[in-house]
C-alpha cells in the first residue's frame, strides 16, 4: 500500500513513519532522505538539489516531483511505500496523483497528523537527532538510554539548527500556507484520514494502526 503521511513540523511524521513501516514491512521516504539519496548519487536532479538545499531554500516542485518518480520506478509495481513530509505543496500532490496513474497505482492512504502550534513548537523544542541514522529522540518524553547518545549507533546526538523558536515559527508558517491546501485536496475528494497527534507516541500509532487495519481488512462488496 502506498501511504502519504502529512503533518506539520513536530507532529511526529518520522517516528510514526518509521513504526509504520516496520508494521507493515515496506520503506518509509522522507523528503529528507529522497533528496539526500539524489545528492548522493550526483545525477543533474541531485546537483539541482543541492543547489537549493545549499542555498536553504526549498526545493521547487518540479524537482521534488521528478525525485518521486525516480523513487517509484525504483520501488517497482505494487510494492508498498510510506511517503513522509511528500506532497507537501498542491502541485506536488496533483503531481504524484499522475506519476502514480501513468504506472497504474494510487495511493491507498493519506493520514493527516494533526497538532496545535503550541504543541509542535513545545516538542520540536527538546527533540535531538543522530547525524549518523537519522534517529530522533526527545529531551521531554523519549530519553536516550546513555545521555547525548543514539540508542540505534551510538552516534552524538544534536539539535538541529532549524528546531530553535523563532525557526519553528517560520516553519509553521510555511507549512500552513503551503500544505493546507494539500490537505483540503485529499480531505475534499474523501481521501484524508486525521489523527489527533498532540497525544503520547504509542496512542498515536495505535490510532494509525486501526485506520490501517480497517483500509486493508476484507472489502466487503456494495
Ligand atoms: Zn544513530
Amino acid at each position: 500500500m502506498i501511504v502519504v503521511l502529512l503533518g506539520a513540523p513536530g507532529a511526529g511524521k518520522g517516528t510514526q513513519a518509521k513504526r509504520m513501516g516496520s508494521a507493515m514491512g515496506v520503506k518509509h521516504f522522507s523528503t529528507g532522505d529522497l533528496l539526500r539519496q539524489a545528492v548522493e548519487s550526483g545525477t543533474e536532479l541531485g546537483v539541482r538539489a543541492a543547489e537549493y538545499m545549499e542555498s536553504g531554500t526549498l526545493v521547487p516542485d518540479d524537482i521534488m516531483l521528478a525525485l518521486a518518480g525516480e523513487l517509484l520506478d525504483r520501488k517497482g509495481p505494487g510494492v508498498g511505500v510510506i511517503l513522509d513530509g511528500f506532497p507537501r505543496t498542491l502541485p506536488q500532490a496533483k503531481g504524484l496523483d499522475q506519476l502514480l496513474e501513468d504506472r497504474g497505482e494510487t495511493i491507498g492512504l493519506v493520514i493527516l497528523l494533526d497538532i496545535e502550534e503550541d504543541d509542535a513548537v513545545e516538542r520540536l523544542s527538546s527533540r535531538v537527532s543522530c547525524p549518523e541514522c537519522g534517529s530522533v529522540h526527545n529531551l521531554a518524553t523519549d530519553l536516550p538510554m546513555t545521555t547525548g547518545l543514539c540508542d540505534a549507533c551510538g552516534g552524538t546526538l544534536v539539535r538541529r539548527s532549524d528546531d530553535i523558536p523563532e525557526k519553528i515559527e517560520h516553519r509553521f508558517e510555511q507549512y500552513q500556507s503551503e500544505t493546507h491546501p494539500t490537505i483540503e485536496y485529499y480531505r475534499s475528494q474523501g481521501r484524508l484520514d486525521t489523527v489527533d497527534a498532540g497525544r503520547p507516541i504509542h496512542e498515536v500509532q495505535k490510532a494509525i494502526e486501526e485506520i490501517l487495519h480497517r483500509k486493508s481488512g476484507p472489502q466487503v462488496a456494495g
